[in-house]
């Protein structure tokens, strides 16, 4: 036989391909509806588990220049890449660490008093205020100086004296739901304290918040899954593109008589003959566990030569198993399956598996290939 050159591919059995352009492409309708308001990107979580190198770089040439990662180490490893990026640290000022924001150009999100003086009193003795966010609790009750706190803050001139705040911000609750008595209380509580800190430019708006209306874009939009290709209009179509394929390598096929199981604890059973395949992709590859299946009307399902394959038994750890019986012609050894992409979009998918798309992406294992395309080409921003 002819030897064949082997690709990182040929030996994963489970592929992940991450669509560069089309990262690129939903980043550029989200900056078209965000009208004036400058757009964005959460690369928090290694770009959502995509990758924060490729995507943080795909994002600068299409044009994005404000990045927002949630611990300062994420930040050093985007820094690494986007030397003129401004990039915010979400979890706001880590004790003791100032220096390191400093040394690397990182802007916290500055969530207590506590974090402002720490941040106010590092800028003297470095001999320059230095820039960063004030993050504002409107409702959501997480992170932020709660609404009392802020509006002491802004009258502890000392403090405020030694910050050089580039960003008044604050985050919605129930985005997802335009007429959430919430997402109203927040979008007008916002209003309010942004009037206080005249001059300086404000940001509230994730994914869905951009599409509620020009009243939440203000200044600056942070979207992070819709640049995925999650939904941020879940009522609607999805607007986004695809940007994670990940296939799964069939293994094995095998011929399952009425009656027989498949799968550990024999939680699905063949009520005919069925050919089932199986695919090299598991838990271990964040496939969720929770996409098993029993003897359902509504199984979930994996994508094959155009059409739609119920997953069935129990995902395992290296394995999942589905049914081909319904496909034109057999499958063979060799051949993938889509479990997550283009036909079953990550939305979708975590609805089966009881999650959210953003559970579902930040969790994709390290095991498989994963292949980046090429960037789109198209005109930047
Ligand atoms: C994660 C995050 C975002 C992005 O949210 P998406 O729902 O993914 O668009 C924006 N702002 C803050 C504060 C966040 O934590």
């Amino acid at each position: 036989m002819d030897q064949v050159a082997t690709t990182p591919k040929d030996l994963a059995g489970a592929v992940l391909s991450i669509d560069l352009g089309a990262v690129q492409k939903n980043w550029r309708t989200l900056n078209a509806h965000a009208g004036a308001a400058e757009c964005g990107a959460a690369v928090k979580g290694n770009a959502y588990g995509l990758g924060v190198e490729p995507v943080g770089r795909a994002l600068w040439e299409a044009g994005c220049r404000s990045f927002f990662v949630a611990r300062p180490k994420e930040g050093e490893e985007l820094r690494g890449q986007l030397p003129e990026a401004v990039i915010y640290v979400l979890d706001g000022l880590f004790p003791g660490q100032a220096e390191f924001y400093a040394q690397n150009n990182l802007l916290p999100a500055l969530i207590s008093t506590e974090e402002a003086r720490e941040w106010a009193a590092f800028g003297r003795v470095y001999g320059r205020k230095l820039p960063c966010a004030i993050h504002v609790d409107t409702g959501i009750n997480r992170l932020g100086f709660p609404i009392r706190e802020y509006t002491a803050l802004l009258a502890e001139t000392a403090t405020m004296e030694g910050l050089n705040v580039s960003l008044l911000m604050s985050h919605l609750a129930c985005a997802e739901e335009a007429s959430h008595p919430l997402t109203l209380k927040q979008r007008d509580t916002f209003r309010e304290v942004r009037g206080l800190l005249p001059g300086v430019p404000a940001s509230l708006a994730n994914s869905s918040g951009i599409f509620l209306g020009k009243d939440y874009a203000h200044d600056l939009v942070r979207p992070g899954i819709a640049i995925y290709g999650g939904n941020p209009t879940p009522a609607l179509p999805n607007p986004m593109q695809a940007v994670a394929l990940l296939e799964g390598t069939i293994l094995q096929t095998r011929t399952v008589r009425a009656g027989e199981t498949v799968g550990y604890g024999a939680t699905w059973q063949a009520t005919r003959e069925t050919r089932i395949a199986v695919l090299g992709a598991g838990y271990k590859d964040g496939v969720p566990r929770a996409l098993s299946s029993g003897n359902t009307d509504t199984p979930p399902q994996v994508f094959l030569e155009g059409h739609r394959c119920p997953i069935i038994g129990r995902i395992s750890m290296d394995m999942m198993a589905i049914d081909v019986t319904a496909l034109p012609h057999a499958v063979s050894r060799g051949e993938t399956a889509e479990i997550l992409g283009p036909h079953i979009l990550i939305d979708e998918a975590a609805g089966w598996a009881g999650t959210i798309s953003y559970e579902l992406l930040t969790r994709l294992g390290s095991r498989y290939a994963r292949l980046y395309s090429e960037l789109d080409s198209g005109p930047a921003a």
